[in-house]
């Protein structure tokens, strides 16, 4: 049990009844990482609080004090889809923070883990689909601005395409972008990444894990990353209520096992987060999210 993972449940957002977002699964996962004995509780971290320097490497300074404050008109904090409260924000701000950590002691030590993050819908002024602050896009300026890397890859594979991520690193040849993502799923106005896989509704274990198979070397190959941040989506699982697909439990493990040896093989270092999963039985969501654990758990044995 090597796997240093990085989780904060502190504050939760009170939502009103029947909203979407799995607010639960956060504890859920926590509670079955350490219940299956697949992190130690020594090593499962609660992250601090993100320096507003790290937030501005990404983000205008309009937009952090708007989140902060609670001033962004309403219009827009309906686009993020959460409602501001101050857990809102502390949330937000320790997100960020966890995927920091995790990137920074994977750089280090191989493999870590941030049982949150992933938000990569937010663009550098404004946040949308349950996402406020990109943790990702953070953490690696962060990185390279300390020069612990010069190349990063950023693999996406949340059925949701990453477009704020892509925004963000539009035009800079440091970092690959690669999103595997449902075609005609939100968002519905696209940003191009380094190479997009466009799949349609209703895309089985079969089809996904051949192209996903045949991508990989391509990807790993032209990105030359120090660094590879994985974003281990759940919503391709076919008992999501968002994705569309048709993965199995055992198709996302296999997905898991194609990432996580890609890196392996090429020796390099990957900080996995959760991104989205919003499963008609939020159980199975947090068993998607907790084999992505067991297999971070293998590859830092
Ligand atoms: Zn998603």
């Amino acid at each position: 049990m090597s796997l240093h993972c990085w989780s904060s449940t502190r504050y939760a957002i009170t939502l009103p009844e029947g909203h979407r977002f799995p607010m639960s699964k956060y504890s859920l996962l926590r509670e079955g990482a350490l219940s299956q004995r697949l992190v130690a509780p020594e090593r499962l971290h609660e992250p601090s609080r993100v320096a507003h320097a790290d937030l501005h490497r990404v983000h205008t300074t309009d937009y952090v004090d708007g989140v902060e404050h609670g001033t962004l008109d309403p219009a827009h904090q309906r686009r993020i889809g959460l409602p501001w409260s101050e857990p809102f924000v502390e949330r937000a701000f320790r997100v960020v923070q966890g995927t920091i950590e995790a990137s920074d002691h994977a750089v280090t030590h191989g493999i870590a883990m941030n049982f949150a993050g992933g938000t990569h819908h937010a663009f550098p002024d404004r946040g949308e689909g349950f996402c406020v602050f990109n943790d990702v896009a953070i953490a690696i300026r962060r990185l390279q601005s300390q020069q612990r890397i010069r190349r990063a890859c950023i693999i996406d594979l949340d059925v949701h395409q990453g477009n704020g991520t892509n925004a963000v690193f539009a035009g800079d040849d440091s970092v690959y972008t690669f999103n595997m993502h449902g075609a005609k799923n939100f968002p519905f106005h696209k940003v191009a990444s380094s190479r997009d896989e466009e799949l349609d509704d209703g895309t089985g274990d079969d089809e996904y894990l051949t192209r996903l198979e045949s991508a990989l070397p391509e990807v790993v190959r032209a990105a030359r990353a120090d660094l590879v941040v994985y974003l281990a989506g759940a919503d391709p699982h076919e008992g999501d209520r968002l994705g569309r697909l048709k993965l199995t439990f055992d198709g996302l493990a296999r997905r898991d096992e194609l990432v996580l040896r890609t890196c392996r093989e090429t020796g390099t270092p990957v900080c996995v987060t959760i991104a989205g999963g919003y499963g008609r039985d939020i159980t199975d969501t947090v068993r998607v999210h907790l084999q992505t654990v067991a297999a971070a758990a293998r590859f830092g044995e």
